[in-house]
C-alpha cells in the first residue's frame, strides 16, 4: 500500500521510518509552497524509490508565493517528481471567499500549474474544496488529462464527470465520520480510488496528527464501506497508485 498524499515536509523525520516498518511500499509527498517543494525534494533524495515527490503551490498557500519561481523550479526538477501538486482551488478559504482579486489569482496559479503539467506530461494532484466543478472544468481545459481529486467530498454529479474524464479520487481516514466522503467513495469504482492520509491532518479517533502509516485506517474503512476484503482493497489501490504516478 501507498500513502498517495502526505505532507512529509510538515512531519517528524522518523514518520518515514515508521511507515516503512508498517509495510508501506511508498509515500507520495506533497508540496504546498516553494519552501516545501525544496524540502520535499530533499526527502525524496534521502529515501529513493520510497518517497516520491510532487511539486506545486497549494490553493491556500499562494498568497506569498511567486508563480514564476515555482514554474521554474518545477521545470528544473521535472525528473525528480511524479506529479504536480498540491494544486487547485479552494473557495472556502477565508481570504478567497469574498475577495475576487484573490480568487482570480488563485485561478491563475492553478491554470499555470495545470499547463506546466500538460507540457511536462505529469499527472496532477488536485485540492478542490468548495470548487469541485470549476476544478474539473479548468483541469479538462488546461491540464494533462490525468490526475487525482484528492479527499473528494463534493457533489456526486461532479464525481461522475471526474470518473468519466479518467481521473481518480482519493480518500483519507476521515472516511470514518464524513457523510460526504462516504457517499463519494460508495459511488466511485474501486479501480479509481487512491488511499491517503493528508497527514499531518488530525485524526479524531486517535486524538493525534496522522502519519503515512495511518493509511491502514483508510484501507480498513474503505474495505468496510465497499464490503471488499482488506487484501483486495490494499492490492487494487496500490495498483491504481502505481498506474497514475507511473511508479
Ligand atoms: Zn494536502
Amino acid at each position: 500500500m501507498y500513502d498517495t498524499h502526505a505532507h512529509l515536509a510538515d512531519l517528524p523525520e522518523n514518520a518515514v521510518r515508521r511507515s516503512k516498518a508498517a509495510g508501506l511500499k511508498g509515500v507520495i509527498a506533497m508540496s504546498t509552497t516553494l519552501a516545501t517543494c525544496r524540502e520535499t525534494l530533499r526527502l525524496r533524495d534521502l529515501h529513493p524509490s520510497f518517497v516520491w515527490a510532487t511539486l506545486g503551490v497549494h490553493p491556500t498557500e499562494f498568497f506569498n508565493d511567486d508563480l514564476e519561481a515555482t514554474l521554474e523550479l518545477i521545470k528544473a526538477n521535472q525528473k525528480r517528481c511524479v506529479a504536480i501538486g498540491e494544486i487547485g482551488l479552494d473557495y472556502w478559504h477565508k481570504l478567497v471567499r469574498k475577495n475576487e482579486t484573490q480568487r482570480a489569482r488563485q485561478a491563475k496559479f492553478y491554470i499555470a500549474q495545470l499547463a506546466v503539467a500538460r507540457e511536462l506530461d505529469l499527472p496532477v494532484s488536485i485540492h478542490s474544496r468548495g470548487a469541485w466543478r470549476d476544478c474539473l472544468v479548468l483541469a479538462s481545459e488546461h491540464g494533462p488529462g490525468c490526475g487525482v481529486f484528492h479527499w473528494y467530498s463534493g457533489p456526486l454529479d461532479v464525481l461522475d464527470a471526474i470518473i468519466d474524464s479518467g481521473y481518480y479520487v482519493s480518500c483519507t481516514p476521515a472516511l470514518e465520520g464524513s457523510p460526504e466522503l462516504r457517499a463519494a467513495m460508495e459511488r466511485a469504482p474501486i479501480e479509481r480510488i487512491l488511499v491517503e492520509t493528508d497527514s499531518p491532518v488530525w485524526i479524531k479517533s486517535l486524538n493525534r496528527p496522522s502519519e503515512p502509516m495511518d493509511v491502514q485506517l483508510t484501507i480498513d474503512h474503505l474495505s468496510e464501506l465497499k464490503e471488499l476484503p482488506r487484501e483486495d482493497v490494499r492490492a487494487t489501490t496500490a495498483r491504481n497508485a502505481e498506474a497514475l504516478f507511473r511508479l
